[in-house]
């Protein structure tokens, strides 16, 4: 199930609910319409957001999103925070050489996380927009892995790092929190990235943000790092940014690797997310294998380690 939202004006909006006049629904509190059709839900707010669901939802955005308040994007950009406008990047920044840093496997029960940093020169922005680089979260898992090897024919100059789940669970029982690790991760992803590049230009650092600049900038300082130049951050930067949708291709088609791999090692498959299917799992393994089998694969101090006890 894919979810997709656009922001579109009032007009629009009146367009679209003629357009789906046939298929209307009741709408939820707060809705101007919704639509139901066999293969999407469409319902529009009147903060003029627009919320695609279902199978369809991407074919069915595509055509209105040309008509969304924000060119060349499919999500409403974020608001600026007045504190941190320092670290927020100009638009121009997404048509230029830039690198771009994201994540995977943070909210995994099972598998590492896995962090990319990915350089891309503006003259290949275009071509890697036409072979469908784009955020990761609305790819499957197929064409995220076809994707990244593409990128690695084309020669993009990226930096992978992967915190396997012992290190993890070691970090974290020193007192690391999440957070910590993932600063780390890109701070070390971007700064190998940064020595492979040598001296090629570029505009400048974005980071999918995932904690305020000042958290992160306190993390690497307390192992000794600093915010290299030019570096920014945004919320949902991979819809801006083709070098961190580049960024998160990588790094997702890197957990889903290692969570084949793991799956090998235990003799189970493992499931991604962390849902009551995953608890089940995890019982399993317990049960089959013993406690100890979780430090290899799992991040321990996740809630679900205790949660699967009620099926032991
Ligand atoms: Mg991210």
């Amino acid at each position: 199930m894919s979810q997709n939202v656009l922001l579109l004006s009032d007009e629009v909006m009146e367009k679209m609910k003629q357009y789906y006049h046939k298929s209307l629904t009741p709408p939820p509190q707060g809705a101007v319409f919704r639509a139901k059709t066999s293969y999407v839900v469409i319902t529009a707010y009147k903060s003029g957001k627009v919320l695609f669901q279902g199978k369809n939802a991407n074919e069915e955005m595509d055509k209105w999103s040309d008509q969304s308040s924000f060119v060349g994007s499919n999500n409403p950009k974020p608001n600026k925070s007045s504190t941190n406008t320092m670290y927020t990047p100009s638009d121009t920044l997404f048509l230029s050489s830039h690198i771009g840093s994201d994540e995977a496997g943070t909210g995994d029960y099972f598998g590492p996380i896995t962090v990319a940093s990915a350089f891309i020169s503006s003259s290949q922005i275009s071509l890697l927009k036409e072979i469908g680089v784009k955020d990761s979260k609305n790819l499957t898992d197929e064409k995220i892995i076809q994707l990244a090897k593409a990128m690695v024919q084309m020669r993009i100059p990226y930096s992978l790092l992967v915190l396997h789940n012992q290190k993890y669970n070691s970090l974290q029982k020193k007192g690391w929190s999440q957070g910590k690790m993932k600063a780390m991760l890109h701070h070390h992803a971007i700064r190998n990235l940064l020595a492979k590049i040598g001296n090629s230009h570029y505009e400048g650092i974005l980071i999918d943000q995932f904690c305020e600049p000042n958290v992160y900038k306190k993390h690497i300082a307390s192992e000794q790092g600093e915010l290299p130049n030019k570096t920014y951050f945004m919320t949902k930067a991979e819809s801006y940014s083709i070098a961190v949708a580049a960024a998160s291709i990588i790094a997702r088609a890197s957990f889903v690797k290692e969570m084949d791999k793991l799956s090998e090692q235990v003799g189970i498959e493992l499931r991604k997310g962390a849902s009551k299917l995953v608890d089940q799992t995890i019982a399993q393994i317990i049960r089959e294998q013993g406690e100890d089998v979780l430090q290899t694969c799992a991040k321990l101090h996740f809630a679900n380690t205790q949660k699967a006890r009620q099926y032991l």
